[in-house]
């Protein structure tokens, strides 16, 4: 058996562990960071928690004997996949990154590009507008900067403490989300600007969808550079990566 880390914490990982589990010269485990009080369910053992940095990762994939190690973490998780390329390259283990390509505008988006959530903030003008924040919990805290402004904010904990802001409402939701339903979020909250990060996929293209639909602006943060190590867009690549370094690995008969 050849013992496989995926590092996860998307819907990727959760796929790819799901069309992993079944192999017989494999065995997987699925790493995630423990953001969230209640994760969703996996298909392989899962471990939770930090690794202590590329160094910690590194003794991970030693100690454990990992023969494979593949990064399907969220494209804004830029620290843990320079920590697995590093990690990797001294631990001499395989490694490839599960991406999802980015989403790109079409006709009718009316995207503003931003560098970061300061300068989302910065973007939304002086003028109160109502804001829908599709963002992280711990990303939240540079809009108390602007407190004119209504914020929507949308998250899988709840944000606690809350904004301090004086007004904002705040959802507690997990993805999928529909298009239709985005729709009607939007309408409801009267939504004049959205900020989201360019994560690519379904699960959330709704919001995006949506926005374009109504002539909602968009306030895009730009995703974070990421190591140049080798990569796939779909959990049938990642597979077939596998496939292929499994049959490396036994040929030489390690
Ligand atoms: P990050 O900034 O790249 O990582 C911060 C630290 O969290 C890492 O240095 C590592 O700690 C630990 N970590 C992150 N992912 C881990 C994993 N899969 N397994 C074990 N430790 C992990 O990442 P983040 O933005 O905090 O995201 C954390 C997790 O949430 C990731 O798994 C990511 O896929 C998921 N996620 C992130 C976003 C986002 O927008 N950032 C969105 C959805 C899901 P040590 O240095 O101690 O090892």
């Amino acid at each position: 058996m050849h013992r496989i880390l995926i590092l996860g914490g998307t819907l990727e990982a959760r796929r790819l562990a799901e069309r992993l589990r079944g192999r017989d010269d494999a065995a997987i485990t699925l790493s995630l960071a423990g953001r969230t009080a209640a994760p969703a369910a996996q298909p392989v053992p899962v471990r939770i928690g930090g690794f202590g940095g590329a160094e910690g990762l590194a003794a991970y994939l030693r100690a454990e004997r990992i023969a494979a190690l593949i990064d399907a973490t969220h494209p804004y998780a830029a620290t843990i996949s320079q920590n697995a390329a590093r990690a990797a390259a001294t631990a001499g283990v395989r490694l490839l990154a599960l991406r999802r390509p980015a989403w790109q505008p079409t006709v009718g988006d009316r995207w503003t590009e931003v560098a970061d959530v300061p300068a989302a903030v910065r973007a939304l003008g002086s003028e109160p507008r109502r804001v829908f924040l599709a963002l992280g919990r711990k990303e939240l805290a540079p809009f108390t900067s602007a407190p004119q402004h209504h914020y929507l904010v949308r998250s899988v904990d709840p944000v606690d403490p809350p904004l301090g802001v004086p007004h904002a409402s705040y959802l507690v939701a997990r993805g999928p989300f529909a298009e239709a339903t985005e729709r009607e979020l939007l309408l409801a909250h009267r939504i004049e600007a959205l900020v989201s990060k360019n994560s690519g996929g379904e699960a959330t293209y709704g919001k995006i969808a949506a926005a374009r639909a109504l002539g909602i602006e968009i306030l895009m943060l730009r995703r974070p550079q990421l190591p140049a190590v080798p990569n796939v867009a779909t959990v049938e690549e990642a597979a077939a990566w596998l496939d292929h370094v499994l049959a490396s690995v036994a040929a030489r008969g390690v």
